[in-house]
């Protein structure tokens, strides 16, 4: 490994820009972080962290603090039409939390390791032999830049070598953060929920619980459904459909900063070029149907970092790196769009232990005495 102080740009501090900022400073290189916002901070809901997330979390110093604000739901539950709720992944390795959260303990974490995070820094482009270029009109040059800036990423439209494809599909999602009301205080409300009704069109609530004091809610129907894609949340439709879950619907009307949001693919070949990578959604925004898109992020970036620290030459070690993660990712992806389209989950028990596999992955940047620490259940197991 090469002796010398490098130095990356990294576009973008949402979950996989900051996770590679802090992975890569705490290998020693020099990091600066460019948000186009003017606060470092995540206005979403909530998340889910799967196992191959957390792992890559811990192996960057995170995972205990963020056990400590999250909830470890007891089983992943799945009513369809209000029946009773069939339960499974219950002893598996998976947390919920805000995302507002999650953000500031990585955003602390990257500060301490020594990583400049400079807002209202908007990015515009890159060129291949490592120059981040800004809105206003200043560019910087590193050992590499790093586009984390999300699915509309501009430093990878900003270079043809990047080829992406796209596909939208029919579905969308508001997500909001409720109080979580005394009726669903009890241990039975502890574990994420997923509530479907099918019929005359989808409309799904995922209710998780983040906390002792706050509910996540993910409200999903179809885009054509203009009333169920609204915000506000109109209450008359959601209760309709969902009546038992009526408290959590009318707080959902009034909460602050619900957003509405459709489900999207983008597959993007190579995802470096030079001395350019993409990480995160920039490369690989998946459908949420698996809540995978961050954690697949969270992994290769840490996997990026380790594998980096392998090669004195960056192309080989950026090759390698795709090379490792490529099939999980794509897997992935593949995977979530199918959910989505099929509604495989509507019917409970879709958390095969195929489907499980990208929880299931693990890096190279997983050391065995981490690995141990996320034993994986019999029943979610493929091998
Ligand atoms: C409904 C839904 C539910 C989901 N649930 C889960 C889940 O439970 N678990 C999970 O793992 N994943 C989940 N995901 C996926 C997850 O939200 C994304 O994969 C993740 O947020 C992507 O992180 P990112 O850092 O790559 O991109 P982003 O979150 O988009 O962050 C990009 C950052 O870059 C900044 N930026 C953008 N452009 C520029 C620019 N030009 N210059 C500088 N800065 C810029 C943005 O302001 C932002 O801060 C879900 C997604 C959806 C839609």
């Amino acid at each position: 490994m090469t002796t010398t102080q490098r130095h990356a740009e990294v576009a973008g501090a949402g979950f996989a820009g900051l996770t590679v900022a802090i992975a890569l400073a705490r290998r020693g290189w020099s990091v600066r972080v460019h948000e186009q916002s003017d606060e470092v901070r995540d206005f979403g809901a909530g998340i889910l962290i799967w196992r191959n997330a957390m792992m890559s979390l811990d192996a960057i110093g995170l995972a205990d603090q963020i056990r400590a604000h999250a909830t470890e739901p007891t089983y992943y539950a799945t009513s369809l039409n209000g029946a009773e709720p069939t339960t499974e992944l219950g002893g598996y390795p998976y947390w919920a939390i805000t995302r507002p959260r999650l953000h500031a303990i990585m955003a602390h974490a990257a500060r301490d390791a020594g990583v400049k995070i400079v807002t209202s820094s908007r990015a515009v482009g890159a060129d291949p032999d490592g120059v981040l270029r800004l809105e206003d009109g200043s560019s910087y040059r590193a050992d590499l830049v790093v586009g984390a800036d999300g699915a509309g990423s501009l430093v990878r439209n900003s270079l043809p070598t990047f080829v992406q494809e796209r596909k939208k599909y029919k579905d969308g999602v508001v997500r909001v953060l409720v109080p979580r009301s005394p009726e669903f205080a009890g241990a039975e409300w502890d574990s994420v929920i997923d509530y479907w009704t099918l019929e005359p069109d989808a409309m799904r609530i995922l209710y998780v619980p983040c906390g002792p004091e706050t509910v996540y809610m993910g409200m999903m129907a179809e885009t054509t459904n203009e009333r169920a894609s609204r915000i506000p949340i109109d209450p008359v439709v959601w209760s309709e459909r969902f009546p038992h879950l009526a408290p959590l619907i009318v707080s959902a009307e009034h909460a602050v900063g619900p957003r509405h949001d459709g489900y999207q693919t983008n597959r993007v070949a190579p995802w470096s070029t030079d001395r350019v990578v993409l990480v995160g959604d920039s490369a690989h925004a998946m459908c949420p149907a698996l809540g995978q898109g961050a954690s697949v992020g969270i992994v290769n970036a840490v996997a990026l970092a380790h594998t980096l620290d392998e090669f004195d030459d960056l192309s080989e070690g950026l090759r390698t790196w795709e090379s490792r993660e490529r099939a999980m990712t794509d897997a992935a992806q593949a995977r979530s769009a199918y959910m989505a389209e099929t509604r495989t989950l509507a019917k409970g028990a879709g958390f095969t232990p195929e489907v499980m596999e990208t929880a299931n992955f693990v890096s190279v940047a997983i050391s065995p005495e981490i690995e141990a620490q996320y034993p994986v259940p019999e029943v979610n197991r493929s091998w």
